[in-house]
């Protein structure tokens, strides 16, 4: 409930944005407050599954807010970022999006055999996202423990769309 406080009061909220209709949440208040910030990554890391030797993390917020969260932890850090940004022959998936479609790619040499893996990411919305960086992720000789986000917006199911794989939310909005 203190968490929820905290995160309620630094992260703002902005209608229409990028697009008409969507209900945009901001985290930037939340990564310039020095004791909000270390509050929460700590508190996440105590949800998170043992055992986790690396976290998956989504360009872009989900840089910002994993590689503290890995570090809290003991744990590596592994970019997935948008095509063309990553140099040699990375691992890659096109996944479609509502409009369009989108690349995500990831270093192939990211993970040793049977390292023991999570996601990370900023929010949860459709899980569109998430799914596909967890297909690409499953490519390699690994062990997805599962997801974790900051921020579930549950109203958009997300979790459904993930169904079979852990999930852990800081912060659940119905
Ligand atoms: P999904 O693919 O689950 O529909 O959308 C989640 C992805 O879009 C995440 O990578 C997340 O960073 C971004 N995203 C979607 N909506 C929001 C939002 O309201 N706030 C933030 N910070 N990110 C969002």
């Amino acid at each position: 409930a203190e968490i929820d406080a905290l995160l309620s009061s630094h992260i703002s909220e902005h209608p229409d944005f990028p697009i008409p209709g969507v209900l945009f949440r901001d985290i930037t208040p939340l990564l310039r407050d020095p004791v909000a910030l270390r509050t929460v990554i700590r508190h996440w890391a105590t949800l998170l599954p043992e055992g986790v030797e690396y976290l998956v993390g989504t360009e872009a917020r989900g840089f910002v807010l994993g590689a503290p969260l890995a570090y809290e932890i003991g744990a590596g850090f592994i970019p997935v970022r948008k095509a063309g940004k990553l140099p040699g022959a990375p691992a890659g998936l096109t996944y479609d999006l509502e409009y369009g479609s989108a690349r995500i790619e990831i270093p192939q040499d990211s993970f040793p055999a049977g390292a023991r893996v999570l996601l990370v990411d900023d929010l949860l919305a459709t899980g569109g996202t998430a799914a596909a960086t967890l297909e690409l992720t499953r490519r390699f000789d690994v062990e997805v423990l599962g997801a974790t986000f900051l921020i579930e917006l549950a109203a958009l199911r997300g979790r459904d769309r993930l169904a079979g794989t852990a999930l852990s939310t800081v912060w659940r909005i119905e």
